[in-house]
């Protein structure tokens, strides 16, 4: 996603932001250095401790104009300790717990040193914000636009999830850019426009984060793209220390600034933390009875997987608890996740079911609870995560719950001075929604596969979790946790039963080929069906067949899960131990052997080469079988013959316009042949139709296709005989009267209807009644025998 902002001056019109920034006049440019320099001058005397309010430091009236209008008036802590350093030009490492106004004590730095360098559209990007997460950047570009309100420079938000084009064309305005790692390597990859070599500027928000193994690849590509001579800041709740870390940011003497390194807690001291150890099934029922308990209260609810964090918020809509339920995860649809956002920072009372990439940053106001039903991984992710409460020297609860086997996560916390208390809860009170839950799922497979991918995925968290101590796979009870979630049957891990199998197998234990456990049939095991011991411990062969259906395999490619960001998962790549690839347990679980596949254009023209593989060739089969090679993109000029046979090296651009020319022809009268053949075949199809309409055109009454022939009259009796003979003059007359009526028949009958049909016998009928009326008894009898006979 981009925005693009033009601080105040810009917003009143082009024309006017133009004549603002480039056509200012000598005496004012002047009197804006003279401004400019007085402030400069007052740098190196700024003391934090004699700072009270924001108007105490040096800064420029657009910025304290701006800070006043958001209602910002006393600098926190942090701000008054960074502000005057940054503003001196020192890089800066930069620590304090979560909710401390950490924002604005890097933004406010940046707009004023553009200001005094009197930084122009003209001079490109001057500073650049990267930050893990999508909202969080979107919350810092948010700041930044209230706060430089009154400054003109403008500012883009490059955040990916969003139209890349929008964002390209804009970048080289850009003085300003707040980013997401991932996105911002991409222009600097593809976009010919972005341009680093002014930046004055570099800020990681969330540093530690952003220089965890996860994004190792990607910030080491982005820093090794920006100039060396620049200022940099770190910031975070939970600062990186490591040495490592820091001498890829090329660190000039950073000042270590943490001001509450000395405080009794890291977490805010209006936030009360609690924990509850409880087992894995009853999760979902703590959960639920809790939210059903504070249904006037506004709650984060930290899940450790999107497919987790879906299932429950589905299921418990479905439920109804009676406030609004909300989720945010990384495979949504960035626009639903800008929606949720700002959703649930307007509410007062509701849920939001999320992952962890609302753990970081996230201001959303007056959050009354965090509760972490899953673990954290570690202690930075729990700090991270419950301080989305208890902002801004405001009040907050937060809860933690634990499996016995993660208790050991208890002293981790305490260790890093976080004050955790123990709560217990009483089973009795708990509202167990199970049995719904389980009646919805029956009702839709959809919600079914979704609890059972849930189930898989929480396995696949907690198995790879760096923390052996706390997180062990082994030790949970899966089979009453698929239940708890209302599965009737728990789906298998296969990547686990593969692993137990590993195991046994590296142990010695895989002597009896028939071990249930450890038995692997060839065939299942490429048709992904692993047999376990209950399917061979005599459950009827119906059970084991539902087995096989309900298991959803953990490996299987799901829609869901292609996020094109990969910067919002989670990454646990850092982990130190020996785990297998998410590739390899793919693998493993679907028998297959990995191939390397080539990954750059360059490996995959030289497989081409090698494979002697000719472009733009198919190969069609007659009716006989035989192959008839068609070039569909083969050269009809003989200009582009010419220069394919040409062994040139590079493109000659002028004869290469020729030859699109030439061939142009012959694609325009390609062109033309294909339209007429469609005309005519059009044309044919009419005609066909229309000969096809005339055909199943309506019968007369005997059946008889209403055609223009005359009707056969030979059944009728002779007339002669009956009459007598007529007179030639007699017969002249009949003959005009019968002509009469075959050019009737021949009129056009198109609307016959049945009334026609109808009337014209009973004119017949009327004429024999006419014709025998005449006779006498025995001419009458004679002409009955005869229609009789007929
Ligand atoms: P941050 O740590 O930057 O996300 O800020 C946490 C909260 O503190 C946000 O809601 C800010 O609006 C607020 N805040 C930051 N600095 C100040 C300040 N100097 N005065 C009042 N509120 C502030």
């Amino acid at each position: 996603m981009s925005e693009q902002l033009k601080m105040k001056k810009a917003t009143k019109g082009k024309g006017k932001a133009k004549t603002k920034v480039f056509g200012k006049k000598k005496k004012e440019k002047d009197s804006e250095a003279v401004i400019i320099d007085k402030l400069q001058a007052k740098y190196d005397s700024i003391d934090p401790s004699q700072i009270t309010k924001f108007g105490d430091f040096p800064l420029t009236s657009a910025t304290l104009k701006g800070l006043r209008e958001c209602g910002y008036h006393k600098p926190t802590q942090i701000q008054k300790e960074t502000i005057g350093l940054a503003l001196q030009g020192k890089d800066i490492l930069g620590a304090a717990q979560t909710g401390s106004g950490k924002t604005l004590a890097f933004l406010i730095p940046i707009v004023e040193k553009l200001y005094c360098k009197q930084w122009t559209k003209l001079d490109g990007l001057g500073a650049l914000v990267i930050t893990p997460t999508r909202e969080l950047a979107y919350q810092i570009f948010e700041t930044l636009r209230k706060v430089g309100e009154h400054h003109d420079f403008s500012a883009g938000l490059i955040i990916g999830g969003k139209d890349l084009k929008f964002e390209r064309n804009r970048m080289d305005n850009c003085n300003i850019i707040i980013c997401t790692p991932g996105r911002l390597l991409q222009h600097m990859d593809e976009n010919p426009l972005f341009d680093c070599v002014n930046l004055q500027i570099l800020v990681l928000d969330e540093a530690d984060r952003c220089l965890d193994m996860g994004f190792e690849h990607t910030m080491n590509a982005i820093i090794a793209n920006l100039p060396l001579k620049r200022q940099t800041l770190l910031f975070s709740a939970t600062q990186t220390k490591s040495i490592k870390d820091l001498a890829r940011l090329s660190l000039k003497d950073p000042c270590y600034i943490s001001v509450h390194e000395h405080s009794e807690f890291s977490t805010p001291k209006e936030l009360s933390q609690s924990y509850m150890v409880c087992e894995l099934h009853d999760k979902v029922s703590v959960l639920w009875s809790f939210i059903r308990n504070h249904i006037k209260n506004k709650i984060i609810v930290f899940l450790s997987s999107c497919k987790q964090v879906k299932y429950i918020y589905e299921i418990f809509c479905k439920l109804r608890p009676g406030l609004s339920l909300l989720a945010l995860y990384g495979t949504l649809h960035q626009l639903r996740r800008m929606d949720i956002y700002e959703t649930f920072c307007r509410k007062q009372c509701a849920v939001l079911f999320a992952t962890d990439i609302a753990a970081r940053g996230l201001d959303f106001p007056e959050v009354h609870w965090v509760v972490q039903v899953d673990c954290p991984e570690d202690t930075a992710t729990y700090i991270h995560r419950v301080g989305r409460t208890a902002r801004y020297h405001r009040g907050g609860e937060s809860l933690l719950m634990l499996l016995p086997s993660e208790i050991k996560m208890v002293d981790k916390l305490k260790e890093k001075k976080i004050p955790i208390e123990k709560i217990d809860i009483n089973p009795l009170k708990l509202n167990n929604p199970v049995r719904k839950m389980e009646a919805f799922l029956a009702k839709d497979p959809t919600l079914k596969d979704t609890a059972q991918r849930a189930f898989v995925s929480y396995a696949k968290a907690v198995f790879l979790m760096k923390d052996k101590e706390v997180f062990d796979v082994q030790s949970l009870d899966t089979d009453s946790f698929a239940k708890s979630l209302g599965l009737a049957i728990p789906p298998r891990i296969r990547f686990l039963q593969r692993l137990n199998a590993k195991t046994e197998k590296k142990e010695g234990k895989f002597n009896n080929p028939m071990n249930s456990k450890s038995y692997f049939d060839k065939e299942d095991d490429a048709a992904g069906h692993f047999r376990n011991e209950s399917e061979d411990s005599g459950v009827e062969e119906e059970e084991k067949t539902k087995l096989k259906i309900a298991s959803i395999p953990f490996d299987v490619p799901q829609g869901d899960d292609s996020d094109e960001d990969d910067i919002l998962k989670v990454k646990r790549k850092d982990h130190d131990i020996e785990l297998p690839t998410e590739e390899e347990i793919a693998d493993m679980s679907l028998g297959r052997s990995r191939t390397k596949k080539p990954v750059t254009k360059a490996a995959v023209a030289k497989k081409i080469l090698r494979k002697k593989i000719v472009p733009n060739k198919k190969i069609l089969f007659d009716d006989e079988g035989d192959a008839t090679i068609v070039g569909t993109k083969e050269k009809k000029s003989e200009l582009a013959r010419e220069y394919e046979r040409e062994d040139e090296a590079g493109i000659n651009i002028e004869k290469a316009r020729m030859v699109l020319r030439e061939e142009d022809k012959f694609d325009k009268q390609l062109f033309k042949q294909k339209v007429k053949d469609k005309h005519r075949e059009e044309k044919r199809k009419r005609k066909e139709k229309k000969k096809k309409e005339e055909e199943e055109e309506p019968k007369d009454e005997f059946g008889e296709n209403e055609s223009e022939e005359e009707p056969d009259l030979s059944w009728l009796p002779d007339p002669d005989k009956i009459y007598g003979r007529k007179t030639e003059e007699e017969v002249e007359t009949l003959a005009e009267e019968v002509q009469g009526r075959s050019q009737q028949a021949k009129l056009p009958k198109k609307r016959k209807t049945e009334d026609s049909f109808s009337s014209q016998i009973t004119a017949k009928k009327n004429k024999i009644k006419k014709v025998s009326s005449t006779l006498n008894v025995n001419e009458a009898e004679q002409l009955a025998m005869m229609l009789l006979n007929k």
